[in-house]
């Protein structure tokens, strides 16, 4: 049962700094767990969550510029990347993508480059183990049984970041589950630069907004 639901919230009171309990919602996160956030605001004064927040608000704020006196965003998420690693002097990045993300990983590594960061990258199949050997049933082989099907790797991607050492590392593309993978077994932070829907042209949110996708996608 549903205990938290921001989701359906109708007055978003804590982003306006207006939130008092004759307000609230009755599934409002700052009603029910008032010592969570108590413990919270403590713990966000602690150095090893000033230095990632504090440098995380920087970033936001100087992706907008002014336009006619409006906030306009000027960086995309990968501009937003290369600075918040140049701000928190975290300048090794281990990339990991998928096989059908090659193109956008090649230039992904050029634009860090040219920004003097340390690039590492992993191929989601790197180690080109068969399927069969990881125990994936023939039957789910996307090209059909009996083809030979590299499995994809995410274990492998995170234990060569950490080998490495890498301070930061990019998901391109990987699988759903597979990121999960990817993003439990590593040493270092992860952030997401392009998240795989096949469907979409890694755009998930454009589903949402579908109304085609809506009907074949979206029925329970
Ligand atoms: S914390 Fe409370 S006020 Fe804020 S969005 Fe969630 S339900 Fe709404």
């Amino acid at each position: 049962m549903s205990t938290l639901r921001c989701d359906k919230c109708s007055g978003y009171y804590c982003f306006a700094g207006n939130w008092d309990e004759s307000k609230a919602p009755e599934n409002c996160p700052m009603l029910l767990y008032p010592e969570v956030f108590a413990c919270a605001r403590d713990r966000s004064l602690e150095e090893k969550v000033r230095e990632l927040n504090v440098p995380a608000a920087m970033v936001e704020k100087e992706g907008f510029a002014k336009i006619d006196g409006k906030n306009a965003p000027c960086y995309p998420r990968i501009r937003e990347i290369v600075e918040f690693a140049k701000k928190t002097g975290r300048t090794h990045i281990g990339l990991a993508f998928c096989k059908s993300s090659s193109s956008e990983a090649k230039m992904i590594g050029e634009i860090f480059d040219s920004f003097g960061l340390d690039v590492d990258a992993v191929l989601c199949k790197c180690g080109g183990i068969s399927k069969n050997e990881v125990g994936i049933p023939e039957e789910y082989k996307v090209r059909g049984a009996g083809a030979f099907e590299a499995s994809c790797n995410p274990v492998t991607q995170a234990e060569l970041f950490n080998k490495l050492g890498t301070d930061i590392n990019v998901l391109v593309g990987l699988c759903l589950g597979h990121d999960m993978l990817f993003i439990k077994h590593c040493d270092a932070l992860v952030t997401t630069l392009i998240v795989k829907d096949k469907v979409t042209g890694n755009n998930p949110q454009a589903a949402l907004y579908n109304i085609f996708a809506k009907r074949a996608y979206f029925k329970p």
